[in-house]
């Protein structure tokens, strides 16, 4: 353990400043890399070395995974014990503690279970589909994202269909019953006793808000609080801390302006920019040295975030070396871009003697991880992805876990519809609906119908009366065990007696082998779980706690190999707050990065731009950008223009491929677009104001912004490549030694020629593809 003098030395002097401060409401607010997250940790510690009980001690973070690095380092200064009785997670996890302790005050039982977003979607679908509408129209990922994006702004459905003007943009948007789909949203998931993500905040604001007792006992509780990217909270988040905080004002966040990306999941840059009127005194700190990066990547990053208007003026430096200038590659193709990466880290890792762990590939969408690990595969480069598909999400995983949910809660409605016919027992879609039908007439959950149909008068035969029957033996018959029997031996008896352990070992399938693996995982899992619970002195370890851990498991929790050697691919979302000794950041084009979904308005341009900044602030010595200059798009190579942001930054620090030095840049026009803002952030029901007007509801006003947009070369470049592309024809042209570029694998050099006719094949050795034997007859490629 540290005394106070020594662990302050680890801090420069404003650091020190900021941690040193608590007598009043704080605010840390600095570019990347300049150690918010490092004040916050030394804060705790200095807060737990002065007294205040861990106990009594809040810390809120973005990710699972950052609360475990901030307990780890805290650990080390003050011991593993005291670190251990600190409140700190993600606000969901927080909250879902204290959700569970008081459900009752809230109308919901204590066993509630969670629907993550497969499931609320999927019950969006249907109720789309039972009230008929059109599921063109009314997609249910929108539909979803307007459901969310209300909750995150405590917008119940009756404040819904009270507001005006979310009425009247549902008309405009030729869907004016979404307020209906909403209100039965709300109430099929009340009736299942499940909340969704959004729901954890909304009805813990109503906790408070409603039960002003509950809410001063956590006030007592919570003396202290943090909160580290602050820039990312929603109205939601906002409001649950200012709930808790007004009083004592013992708060300090820390937050980047230039780095907040979640606007699309409601996150409000103005609640960092109010918090001086929302907690009156609060004393702002300015942190200015990147102690993360090299000279070079933080002058390339900021000439790039100084074109965003809208932000908080800062000077960021580093006296870090120098390092080398970011470099930008210019493949061919996405599939030249996967080998040119992979290339580059074998050749960097050779040279340098870096390890795998200490690259990263950060891309904009999931689905571009694909081309880099076809590439990576091939050069046998070990990888790790986050994000995609996590475990948790794989059918055979939900299925299992749809059968624990039903135990702990078996009116949850999604957990039913997946298991009441799996494995199979003879209980059909026309049962299923009927049963739904059913307990729509009766508002009662479905599985009250299942329990009791003759009360409910279900109009099904004798034969199903006794499946169904049958089926509520069974849950029953866990619900029983779960009394006397920790998670471990529970999920064993019902993964037996369900028939699911049958079902997925009854055949050596390959997909049954992978089923089978992850079964297994799965009770490794539950197992391990156990034993570090039970290690951690809690005697039984029951159902519930493994399913409140795995439901609210986040992009960066899916690691379970956190210390080998491999390189790691993730979203630039997902990357916040991390930091890399080498990162690329990929697919630099127009309508990729920046999104072709954001380039409306000026504003989303500008998150865009955030984005690009936060992706090349993760890096440490090197950080290399990518573009390919054609794409598969829609099941077709699409020419694609560099991305508008490589423009953006100060050419000093870039080392460019010639394309860009040179006049092969695109012609711009310019293009108004009326921007509308996000209708969210005007609606605001004054329920949510306590009487004070220190909440700030107010927000901005629409604006009418100019976008720029990029003519693509499309035709021109297609038609190019069509006159010249590889024909029999052309075989005279070609011999062993020309120099040709391909469509798809970039340039490179004919090695040999054979055969002739439909069979006439060159082999080329390409440049960062490798050999590969290219068939005449189709071959798209220009000799140059
Ligand atoms: P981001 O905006 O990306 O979240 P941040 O402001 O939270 O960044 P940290 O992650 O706290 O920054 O710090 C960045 C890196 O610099 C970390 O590796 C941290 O340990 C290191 N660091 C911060 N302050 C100091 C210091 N005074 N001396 C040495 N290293 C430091
Ligand atoms: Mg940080």
């Amino acid at each position: 353990m540290y005394s106070v003098e020594e662990f302050l030395k680890d801090l420069n002097p404003s650091q020190r400043e900021a941690v040193l401060y608590n007598d009043g409401p704080s605010l840390v607010i600095a570019g990347a890399g300049s150690g918010k997250t490092r004040v916050l940790t030394y804060k705790i510690a200095y807060l737990l070395q002065t007294g205040y009980a861990p106990y009594n001690i809040l810390a809120l973070t973005f990710t699972n995974k950052a609360a475990r690095e901030m307990k780890e380092r805290i650990s080390r200064i003050v011991g593993e014990d005291t670190a251990s009785r600190l409140w700190m997670g993600t606000f969901h996890s927080v909250f879902l503690r204290i959700l569970r302790t008081y459900a009752d005050r809230i109308g919901f039982d204590s066993k509630f279970t969670i629907y993550d977003s497969a499931d609320s979607k999927s019950l969006i679908k249907a109720i789309i589909k039972e009230k008929a509408l059109d599921d063109k129209l009314y997609k249910p990922a929108t539909v979803q994202a307007i459901i969310s994006n209300a909750k995150n702004a405590l917008i119940t459905p009756g404040a819904y269909a009270a507001s005006k003007e979310l009425i009247e943009a549902d008309i405009r948007s030729k869907k004016p019953l979404i307020k209906d789909i909403y209100a039965e949203y709300w109430n099929r998931c009340a009736r299942a006793g499940a909340m969704d993500f959004d729901d954890l905040l909304l009805y813990t604001n109503i906790l408070f808000r409603d039960h002003p007792d509950v809410r001063d006992h956590y006030r007592n509780i919570f003396r202290f609080i943090l909160v580290d990217e602050y820039q990312d909270t929603n109205f939601a988040q906002h409001l649950i801390v200012h709930q808790l905080a007004k009083d004592h004002n013992h708060i300090c966040v820390v937050g980047d302006d230039a780095q907040s990306i979640y606007s699309f999941r409601g996150a409000n840059i103005s609640n960092i920019l109010n918090l001086r009127t929302d907690y009156p005194g609060c004393r702002t700190f300015k942190l200015e040295q990147n102690y993360r990066s090299t000279r070079m990547i933080v002058a390339a990053a900021n000439s790039l975030i100084e074109k965003n208007k809208e932000q908080i003026p800062k000077h960021v430096f580093s006296d870090n070396d120098e390092g080398s200038k970011v470099a930008v590659l210019n493949a061919y193709s996405d599939f030249e871009e996967g080998y040119m990466v992979a290339n580059r880290i074998s050749e960097m890792r050779a040279i340098s003697g870096f390890s795998y762990s200490d690259f990263a590939i950060l891309y904009r969408t999931n689905a571009q991880s694909r081309i880099f690990e076809e590439a990576l595969r091939k050069k046998n480069i070990p990888y790790k992805i986050y994000g995609g598909l996590s475990f948790y999400q794989r059918k055979e995983i939900k299925d299992i876990v749809a059968y624990f949910r039903m135990t702990v809660n078996p009116h949850d409605e999604e957990a039913l519809k997946r298991i009441i016919n799996y494995p199979s027992r003879g209980i059909g879609d026309t049962t299923l609906r009927k049963i739904g039908e059913c307990a729509t007439k009766h508002s009662v959950s479905l599985w009250q119908v299942v329990s009791d149909p003759l009360a409910y008068a279900l109009s099904v035969n004798n034969g199903t009366l006794d499946k169904l029957k049958n089926f509520k033996e069974l849950i029953d018959s866990f619900r029983e065990a779960a009394e006397e029997k920790n998670a471990f031996d529970l999920a064993e008896q019902i993964v037996k007696q369900s028939g699911i352990f049958a079902a997925v070992f009854s055949d050596r399938t390959p997909e049954n082998l992978s089923r089978q693996e992850n079964l297994q995982e799965l009770m490794n899992g539950v197992q391990e779980f156990c034993s570090l619970r039970e290690e951690e002195g809690n005697e039984s370890v029951s159902l519930i706690d493994f399913l409140n851990e795995i439901s609210l498991a986040t992009d960066q929790d899916n690691d379970k190999e956190e210390n080998s050697d491999k390189v790691t691919m993730m979203t630039v979302h997902a990357s916040k707050g991390l930091e890399f000794t080498n990162v690329f950041v990929v697919g630099l084009e127009e309508d990729l990065f920046p999104s072709a979904m954001c380039k409306s308005s000026e504003r989303e341009i500008e998150e865009e731009r955030r984005l690009l900044y936060v992706a090349i602030t993760r890096a440490e010595k090197n950080c290399i950008l990518s573009y390919a200059g054609t794409r598969y798009r829609n099941g077709s190579p699409t020419a694609m223009p560099p991305s508008r942001f490589l423009k953006d930054m100060d050419s000093r620090y870039l080392s460019l491929p010639s394309a860009l030095n040179g006049d092969e840049r695109p012609e711009r026009r310019e293009v108004d677009r009326f921007s509308s803002g996000n209708v969210f952030s005007r609606v605001h029901s004054r329920q949510w104001s306590d009487g004070q007007d220190s909440v700030n509801l107010k927000a901005k006003k629409s604006d009418l912004y100019n976008s720029e947009q990029y003519r693509p070369l499309t035709r021109m470049e297609q038609a190019v490549s069509k006159e010249t592309s590889g024909t029999l024809k052309q075989i005279g042209n070609i011999q062993v030694g020309s120099v040709i570029r391909h469509d798809r694998f970039g340039r490179g050099e004919v090695i040999d020629i054979s055969g002739d006719g439909d069979n006439a094949k060159i082999g080329v050795e390409f440049e960062n593809v490798g050999k590969k034997q290219l068939l005449l007859k189709f071959a798209k490629f220009t000799v140059i």
